[in-house]
């Protein structure tokens, strides 16, 4: 086969069916776009799912792409392939030509032939296939399959196979599109048969050895299969076809492992490099070196695609993957954070092809690097907590740590079991590993029931399928479904095409009934790029009257399968009937609010760019009617200076009254053209740029589906009114346009004037007020402490009368009234100083409880009074307790009415001391 590197390989398969009439998509993101029943894109068909489920019109009958694509269930078991098997991925990549309805199995297998064997020149004599032969007998041989493998290629005729359902059999799920398939697998030679020893093994293809390697899998789809488990042949057939990338690229390299070749290879030099081991340590620590490999690749594509890392659903995977691959570093002797490192690497390797990488690339490293150190750090308290979890078990006699606390520390700290078993191993400890499996499979537990989505359930959703379907066939619903016009309307007369009551189609409705309407157009904008629906009515008005015959009040938005936009709320008047004429009205003014700050999202975007620098990315964002929100890539928590700056240059922007204006474009021109493309947005080949600023000239350009204002003077006033952290090197800042904006300044100034009142000041001068206010309040307290400090000295003096003597040795024993915590301390020390010699205890009330301050002169410490036991013996009399050193203690207690009952012991606690 030809050599080629890995970018050869990719360009080459997209070229070849470029030269066929494919249209070449973007891989579609790691984050599954309109698809909540999938936590990650883990198949080149996920994105052509709608093709094939006939709920959208595909764009292109041909189609070829690279996709990325994830595969982790989120179980750790799965992860512990990685490394150790030579092919399994995290992360990897699908190659795939598709036809939705068009050509078949023909063209697919004499163009799988061609450029295995024609463009990279693979030999002939290493290729096999297999064709589906029905095991059940119920669908008989793939025939057509079979034959143009004879008549469109040269391949050997004893190198095409029969084979069954389980490795010949497709489907998408229990039920739906299904069909036949063939694959091509490359014979490596006997050399590499890993089995030979086996007894039972034979070396043949799905032999299940090393020998023979799948690497394309083509798919013929052409049934349906329903409810009842029956397959229907389908109107239009279609070709999906998967091919493994990172394994095709091994071939081609003749590298043992995908390891070997340069999609790894750089990664595991860095590494190598970073901890200055020989070829020799690095044979030794293979696995670890696998591991890390894979899991950069992973993290650096999951962050690319805006995962951020969390505890739940992906977020979690990330950090699940990020802190596997920290730890295996920190096993090899990889001092701190060294994953941003190998996330350049990887950068540099796929950003040519991937260009989201390169411009995310402050982004996808600051994450990394945060999110590793945080670790770091969790590990290090991990540590600390289970030293002492240890000894406080030692202590009790136990050499078991609890599976429920190993738990604790990896959940809450993200301290892994074999780390807990290593350390606790040490000071010869087990662990509970039992009790640790239980309590994970708690929180699974705990944590599928949690898993937020939205409707999908399948067999809910088939209702909307159904209607979807049926009005199409009607001729009712154009092919690309409901006609939405919210970008450029807000009232449209239609038809009211639907409706549902409690998920059942209904043909009316009555007053105080929920329902769900589906209308022929809608100028109602449904959720979506962050955006919040429109809410407003329907009315069905007759001839010239004023007052409509019914009223649906539309609360919600939602687009259960797409192309069918659904209204959401509640029958206010009348009995709305389907068919009849309907004006769709949007709240206008809420729209407005919307969209203002949508806009203004843009505009903050570009003066966060433009104040704190490119590195800043947006990372999500919410734009509802009261308020916007956006979180963005930034290593530190904003400077008020900043705030004011980015505040500053957004009503610049917003008075300067710029255009805005809306094009439509290629993907990759409007990439190229400086557009900036947002995470978690699905963009087809054909997007939609918002620009603002002068038309040669625009300083912001996003590709955005919302609804936008004219020109930015609409936005009026913007307001920043929050900037905080939401983790890993994410800032979020909160803001307003327009009317809320507008309110909040006149509440605040409201406020302003109230308290100018109250203070007698001028609105202007509240701040020099206030400030002269608190200055006189220190005043006062300064004043007050003097007043006090004196009324003690002055109760001083007259307890000099009450000295007693007892065994020789001066004892006052006294309640005193004008005291705090502080002044009760000097008056000892007065005390001592006029008396030279003596035990002083003294005893106050200061906030409803009781004090105590003791006082023992140096020369009776000798003769064993200690003010320390002192005070506690008289403490312990009012509940309370405390201590200190032998001349000055002090102690509190609960009850203050026996005050003096407690003082009254000191005389007895010194003469029993002194009679020792
Ligand atoms: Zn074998
Ligand atoms: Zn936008």
């Amino acid at each position: 086969m030809k050599r080629m590197t890995g970018a050869e390989v990719r360009q080459s398969f997209l070229d070849f069916f470029a030269s066929r009439g494919h249209t070449i998509v973007p891989s579609a993101p790691l984050v599954p776009v309109g698809d909540p029943t999938l936590l990650l894109t883990n198949a080149g068909m996920n994105q052509f799912k709608s093709y094939f489920l006939g709920l959208e019109e595909p764009r292109h009958a041909r189609v070829a792409d690279a996709q990325k694509c994830m595969r982790v269930s989120g179980h750790l078991n799965d992860l512990e392939e990685v490394g150790r098997s030579a092919f399994h991925h995290t992360f990897f990549e699908m190659l795939g030509n598709w036809s939705f309805g068009d050509y078949y199995k023909r063209e697919a297998i004499r163009w799988a032939w061609e450029l295995l064997t024609g463009t990279w020149a693979m030999e002939k004599d290493r290729l096999w296939s297999t064709v589906f032969q029905d095991d059940r007998g119920d669908l008989g041989t793939d025939e057509e399959a079979l034959g143009y493998w004879q008549t469109e290629t040269d391949i050997l005729r004893d190198h095409v196979l029969l084979s069954g359902r389980k490795d010949n059999f497709w489907s998408m799920g229990p039920t739906g599109p299904c069909g036949p398939c063939s694959e091509i697998h490359y014979d490596r030679g006997i050399e590499y048969c890993d089995k030979q020893a086996a007894p039972s093994h034979t070396c043949q293809v799905n032999g299940d050895c090393r020998r023979f390697v799948e690497i394309w899998n083509l798919v013929f789809i052409q049934y349906n299969r329903d409810a009842a488990g029956e397959l229907e042949p389908l109107p239009a057939r279609h070709v999906d076809t998967g091919m493994g990338f990172d394994r095709v690229t091994a071939l081609s390299q003749g590298a043992e492992t995908n390891y070997e070749t340069d999609l790894f290879q750089p990664i595991l030099l860095r590494t190598q490099q970073m901890l200055g081991h020989s070829a020799e340590q690095v044979r030794q620590n293979l696995v670890a070196y696998r591991v890390i490999a894979d899991h950069s690749r992973a993290i650096t594509f999951l962050v690319g695609d805006g995962v951020i890392p969390g505890n739940e659903g992906r977020n979690y995977v990330l950090r699940m993957i990020l802190r596997r691959a920290a730890r295996f570093g920190r096993k090899l002797g990889l001092a701190g954070s060294f994953l941003g490192d190998l996330a350049q690497v990887v950068i540099e390797i796929f950003g040519a092809h991937y260009t989201d990488l390169r411009r995310r690339r402050e982004f996808v490293l600051n994450v990394i690097r945060q999110e590793e150190d945080r670790f770091q750090r969790a590990l290090d308290v991990g540590l600390a907590l289970l030293d002492t979890m240890i000894a406080d078990l030692r202590a009790k006699g136990e050499a078991c740590i609890p599976g429920a606390d190993a738990f604790r520390l990896y959940d809450t700290y993200g301290f892994p079991l074999d780390l807990t078993r290593d350390v606790a191993a040490e000071q010869a400890f087990s662990v509970d590993e039992a009790g640790f499996k239980h309590a994970l499979e708690e929180q699974r537990a705990r944590a599928r029931a949690t898993q937020q989505f939205v409707i999908q359930d399948t067999k809910e959703l088939e209702v909307y399928v159904r209607l979807g379907e049926d009005l199409k066939a009607q001729g009712r619903l154009g092919p690309d479904g409901v006609e939405n016009m919210s970008r450029d309307m807000v009232e449209v007369e239609t038809t009211l095409l639907a409706l549902l009551r409690a998920g059942v189609r209904v043909t009316a409705a009555r007053e105080g009934d929920e329902v769900e309407a589906v209308l022929a157009a809608t100028p109602f904008y449904v959720e979506s790029g962050g955006q919040v629906s429109d809410t407003g009515k329907l009315a069905h008005f007759v001839g010239e009257e004023e007052e409509p015959r019914w009223e649906i009040e539309v609360l919600e938005m939602r687009q259960p399968v797409p192309g069918l936009a659904v209204h959401v709320g509640r029958v206010t008047l009348g009995r709305p009937h389907v068919d009849q004429p309907v004006t769709a009205m949007v709240d206008v003014d809420r729209r407005m609010d919307i969209a203002r700050n949508h806009s203004a999202t843009h505009l903050l975007h570009s003066e966060l760019r433009y104040i704190l620098g490119e590195h800043v990315q947006q990372a999500g964002s919410l734009v509802a009617p009261e308020r916007l929100r956006f979180d963005f890539s930034h290593g530190s928590m904003l400077t008020q200076d900043e705030i004011d700056a980015v505040e500053r240059s957004v009503n610049d922007a917003v008075l300067a009254n710029y255009p805005l204006a809306t094009e439509e474009m290629g993907y990759q021109e409007a990439v190229a053209g400086g557009a900036t493309a947002l995470f978690g947005e699905k963009y087809g080949d054909h997007v939609r740029v918002v620009k603002i600023g002068w038309e040669d000239e625009p300083f912001s350009q996003e590709l955005c589906g919302g609804t936008h204002v004219m020109q930015t003077g609409d936005i009026g006033f913007f307001r920043i009114l929050s900037e905080t952290s939401v983790g890993s090197g994410v800032r979020r800042i909160e803001a307003a346009t327009g009317r809320p904006a507008q309110r909040l300044v006149q509440k605040r100034l409201g406020v302003l004037d109230a308290a100018a009142v109250h203070l007698g000041s001028a609105a202007d001068d509240v701040e020099r007020a206030v400030l002269r206010l608190m200055g006189e309040l220190h005043a006062k307290d300064k004043e007050i402490g003097e007043l006090q400090r004196k009324l003690a000295r002055v109760e001083f003096e007259g307890l000099l009368g009450k000295v007693r003597d007892v065994s020789g040795v001066p004892v006052l024993v006294a309640k005193v009234e004008t005291a705090s915590a502080e002044t009760l301390r000097e008056m000892t020390d007065w005390l001592r100083e006029r008396l030279g010699s003596a035990v002083v205890v003294l005893g106050a009330v200061i906030g409803d409880k009781p004090s105590f301050v003791a006082a023992v002169t140096a020369d009776l410490v000798e003769r064993g009074l200690k003010a320390g036991s002192l005070v506690q013996e008289v403490a312990r009399a009012v509940g309370g307790g405390g201590g200190g050193k032998p001349t000055l203690a002090q102690a509190g207690g609960r009850d203050a009415s026996r005050l003096e009952q407690a003082l009254a012991l000191v005389p007895g606690l010194v003469q029993e001391v002194l009679s020792r």
